[in-house]
């Protein structure tokens, strides 16, 4: 097959990639081409995620996350109402139910402050004001910008609009290495570009190190579950009620949220996960398995964090526990008001190798004519848009 040659390449069509080739062609670049291994849009976690989007509350303010989260939620929001999406401006509260809770929401609070992010601290009344059932609390934190989107109509969207600029999304393409410099070695045959992005979500580690890049770094997959409440007890909820999370973790902790189709869904979960697609119990186990559970095992001795994780979390496959963080949070559910979902998303948790601690932020890896991006954990379905935009300014300098 002759070579196909394009200006930049694109590795994955989850909201990275898309949002990273749309801004391409806002700069004007329409010679781009993305390869994806799956047949469609929404296979893995930017089809699978909460729908959130942040305000921008629990990040550290020298961080990406940080950085971009504000600006992602407004431009994501002016894309929504633009093009008519689903958006639900719902708002969302976290709870401080004890002393030790309400330090960490003061804590959340500064982090809001110094991102920009607009969040009040809110007394008791007027918690159950926005929220009747939520568990009584010595304080809130309440962010009036968070909001729920359908995520599979917005990567939809950016379908489209792509396809309307001759954007190509080579669909079950997978992009198999580097064949020689600018020059991919795809499942279709051989694709030379002048720039390139890896934007593989929970493949990204693996195509950086084919740059020889990100060695240090090993992947760690989280498994987040969900379940919803039964429908006749979807009153409990009106928006998002969150619990204060363990800030040395990346994880939010079990919520409740009011998805687009006012659902109310109880998750996710954070437990390790056996592979980077194992959805079901045993789907996504192979070659990898083992040493993923070999890292499990180290960073337990290594990293307290990970251990608090790792001996709380695999209880969430049973139900009861599930139920008690709910209740913690709305305390009129009984377990019959907890309901079974398919829905599940994997996280592809970065640890850095040399400390043993897990990768709070993204990571963006530049080796000249290509950029990497790792560690696409949570909130990257809602910066994706603002990010996208200092990606692509990056990699046209
Ligand atoms: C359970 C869960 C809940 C979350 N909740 C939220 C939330 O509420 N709000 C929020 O902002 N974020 C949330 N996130 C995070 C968010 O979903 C992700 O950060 C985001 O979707 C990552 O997008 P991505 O494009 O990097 O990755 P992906 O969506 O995984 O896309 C990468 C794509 O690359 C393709 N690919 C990989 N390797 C190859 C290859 N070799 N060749 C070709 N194609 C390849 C894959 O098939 C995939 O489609 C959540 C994540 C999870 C798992």
């Amino acid at each position: 097959m002759k070579p196909v040659q394009c200006q930049v390449l694109i590795v994955g069509a989850g909201i990275i990639g898309l949002a990273i080739a749309r801004e391409l062609t806002r700069r004007g670049i329409r010679d781009i081409l993305i390869l994806e291994k799956e047949p469609s849009l929404g296979w893995h976690a930017s089809g699978r995620n909460s729908g959130v989007l942040h305000a921008g509350m629990y990040y550290t303010p020298d961080s990406l996350k940080a950085k971009y989260c504000v600006e992602g939620n407004r431009l994501m929001k002016e894309f929504c109402r633009e093009r008519g999406l689903t958006l639900n401006e719902t708002g969302k509260v976290i709870l401080g139910r004890n002393q030790t809770e309400v330090e960490a929401l003061h804590e959340l609070k500064r982090r809001a402050d110094a991102c920009g992010a607009r969040a009040w601290l809110i007394d008791d009344k007027s918690l159950h004001e926005l929220e009747p059932y939520a568990a009584p609390s010595l304080q809130a934190l309440f962010s009036p910008d968070t909001a729920v989107i359908k995520p599979i109509e917005v990567l939809k969207a950016l379908e489209r609009e792509l396809a309307k600029s001759k954007v190509t999304i080579s669909y079950a393409t997978v992009f198999q290495g580097l064949s020689e410099t600018c020059q991919a070695r795809t499942s279709r045959g051989v694709v030379r570009f002048e720039k390139f992005i890896n934007a593989a979500g929970a493949h990204a580690d693996r195509i950086a190190h084919q740059f020889g890049l990100a060695r240090e770094y090993k992947i760690l997959p989280f498994k987040g579950t969900y379940k919803k409440l039964a429908g006749d007890k979807t009153f409990l909820v009106r928006g998002n009620i969150y619990p204060v999370p363990d800030l040395r973790t990346p994880f939010l902790g079990v919520h409740l949220t009011r998805t687009a189709d006012d659902e109310i869904l109880v998750g996710p979960t954070a437990m390790p996960a056996f592979g980077r697609e194992n959805y079901r119990a045993f789907a996504g186990w192979g070659w990898e398995t083992l040493p993923i559970l070999l890292r499990d095992s180290i960073l337990m001795f290594k990293d307290r964090a990970f251990r608090r994780v790792a001996l709380t979390e695999p209880r969430k496959y049973l139900k009861r526990f599930v139920f008690k963080e709910a209740k913690g949070l709305v305390p009129e559910l009984s377990p019959q008001d907890l309901a079974e979902t398919d829905h599940v998303g994997i996280r592809p948790q970065l640890i850095h190798w040399p400390t043993k601690r897990l990768v709070m932020d993204f990571v963006v890896l530049r080796d000249g004519d290509s950029l990497h991006i790792l560690n696409p954990i949570s909130p990257a379905f809602t910066t994706s848009l603002a990010f996208a935009k200092d990606m692509v300014a990056q990699l046209l300098g």
